[in-house]
């Protein structure tokens, strides 16, 4: 089978969908090819901040009013997905003083409003806040959901004709001579091999980036940078927190949803598929939230987890010959400039907060190459409001509370109910259960799945796989995957409710249901055994 397009994507987070959103509202036939799940990679393990840029105008003050700029751009057409909790930096005695005057002269330069607050309102307003802080400003933060940003993203990019393909992995790159012609992808779940042509395709993978530039003979050192964040199991602020002092990690905590998360690290890893968490960066985490937020400590974690920032690092050639554009934070590589090799862009770096405008540079190199003028147009053009509202765990309780009759409830903590599985499994049709928690945060809460993921694994059975006859060992598969993330998450912080949360699952599924028993599809890569969990 082979399918023709414009312009073909590579990769399903925060940098593909914002380039296929764009290419498909300047007229571009698009098509995306992601590997996973939306949101599968590094958007949807990232720490939830939108930044108003403060946390940059020392060091990159081009960045930071390219993220003000997008802020403002991203709270407008996407209030769905972002929580305008704005946010402060505060100083703390043992913070540079001299940083103050860094911040507030760079702020003022970069047009970001940074507005110096009494340590009493800000106190009255952040009550757990350190009594000590010497300095607090106000400035425009927010924070925002990735996986409903990205579904936001798909069926925008969806109604206006483009085509969004998950659980295809590309496998190889066609070249013809020194040209691009298209890929070659696998739908992972048939196994089907599709050949797609197309006259330009943009690498969007983040940190696997440099493995699809290698399969078209290009050469694209892209570092992996781990951070590791830590969710605590209460939203103990409701703004955000930075510290005020040159970035470095542990230094902001995110109220998102029903937690707050303290992050980051960052430690360069070698393969963005496998990194560990290390204690040493979770003591360093609630070290740190312990300064901004006195007692922190005394919270419970709930799950720690990490992604991986992809790092562009050129050697190759300097920077006045390459296609690299504007911002220093991303890079955006025309091959045939850099390599030689024709029908090819590679997009690397950024944040999830410059989505936005890295997809309107890199479609203006699109036209540039593909020589036609088509101005960008995703600033202006509304994205549609979803079905569902702007999630909070109130609403939710309000509509159980409201339909009692159709309201099974299969995850207590976050409030998921049978109707709204049924909805989420009869759109992706998707047997793994990780995707139904990134459509509906069914597990994300205090007993991580610990009631939920037997009744989910139930209805994928009742509803998927009964109907088209597989196997019930698919479920048992899906189930244990489950399991296995979610416990992954929870193995670095085993102490106290934790600890006891843990023994109680465990309880449920090793004992009572006996899960290591269960015939399998496939192998699980790894199951916690009694010994590590
Ligand atoms: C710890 C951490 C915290 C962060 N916090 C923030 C923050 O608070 N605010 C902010 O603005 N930014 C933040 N960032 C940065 C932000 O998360 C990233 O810049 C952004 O999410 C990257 O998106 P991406 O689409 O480039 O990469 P990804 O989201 O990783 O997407 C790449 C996709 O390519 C897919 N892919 C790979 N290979 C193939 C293949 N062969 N075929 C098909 N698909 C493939 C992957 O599955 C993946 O889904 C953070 C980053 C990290 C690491």
């Amino acid at each position: 089978m082979s399918v023709t397009t414009d312009i073909l994507v590579i990769g399903g987070g925060a940098t593909g969908l914002g380039v296929a959103r764009d290419a498909v509202l300047r007229g571009f036939k698009t098509i995306l090819l992601e590997k996973g799940d939306l949101a599968h990679g590094t958007t949807g393990r990232y720490h939830g901040l939108l930044h108003s840029g403060g946390r940059y105008v020392v060091r990159d003050p081009h960045s930071a009013a390219d993220c003000y700029r997008e802020n403002l751009i991203l709270k407008r057409l996407m209030p769905a997905a972002i929580e305008d909790t704005g946010g402060f930096f505060a100083a703390l005695p043992e913070d540079p003083p001299d940083y103050v005057d860094k911040f507030v002269a760079g702020c003022q330069a970069a047009g970001i409003p940074a507005e110096e607050v009494p340590l009493a309102l800000a106190l009255r307003e952040e009550p757990l806040l350190n009594p000590e802080t010497v300095r607090i400003f106000r400035v425009p933060d927010a924070s925002c959901d990735s996986f409903d940003a990205l579904h936001l993203l798909t069926e925008n990019v969806r109604a206006a004709g483009g085509d969004v393909r998950l659980r295809h992995k590309v496998v190889r790159i066609v070249r013809k001579g020194m040209r691009v012609t298209g890929v070659e992808a696998e739908n992972i779940l048939t196994g089907e091999r599709i050949a797609f042509q197309a006259q330009l395709v943009i690498n969007c993978a983040g940190a696997w980036g440099g493995q699809i530039a290698k399969l078209a003979d290009c050469h694209v050192e892209v570092l992996a940078g781990k951070g590791t964040m830590v969710a605590m199991n209460v939203r103990m602020v409701h703004t955000v927190l930075n510290r005020l002092k040159p970035p470095s990690d542990g230094d902001i905590l995110v109220p998102i949803g029903t937690v707050a998360v303290i992050g980051t690290t960052e430690i360069v890893v070698d393969n963005p598929d496998q990194y560990a968490m290390e204690d040493s960066e979770i003591d360093l985490l609630l070290a740190e939230g312990e300064k901004l937020i006195p007692r922190f400590r005394d919270f419970r974690p709930l799950r720690a987890w990490a992604g991986v920032r992809p790092l562009f690092k050129e050697h190759k050639v300097p920077v006045e010959t390459d296609s690299r554009l504007i911002s220093r934070s991303h890079a955006i590589l025309d091959h045939a400039a850099r390599d030689g090799v024709e029908g090819l862009i590679t997009l690397s770096g950024g944040k999830f907060t410059t989505l936005r405008l890295m997809a309107e540079q890199a479609l203006d190199l699109a036209c540039r190459k593909l020589k036609t003028e088509r101005p960008c147009r995703t600033a202006e053009t509304p994205i549609d409001p979803p079905a569902k509202p702007f999630y909070t765990l109130g609403q939710r309780l309000k509509a159980v509370e409201s339909a009692p009759k159709s309201a099974d409830v299969i995850c207590e903590c976050e409030l998921v109910t049978r109707a709204q599985v049924e909805e989420a499994l009869g759109h992706s049709g998707s047997l793994v259960l990780n995707d139904l928690r990134r459509d509906l945060r069914l597990g994300m809460g205090p007993c991580q799945a610990g009631f939920c993921a037997y009744r989910a694994a139930g209805l994928l059975h009742e509803l998927l796989a009964v109907p088209s006859g597989l196997e019930v060992r698919a479920i048992n598969s899906a189930l244990v995957e489950f399991l296995q993330e979610r416990w992954k998450g929870m193995r670095p912080l085993l102490w106290g409710a934790n600890l006891r949360q843990l023994e109680l699952d465990q309880n449920i599924y090793r004992n009572l249901l006996g899960v290591e028993r269960l015939p399998l599809q496939r192998e699980p890569e790894e199951y916690p055994t009694e010994k590590t969990a």
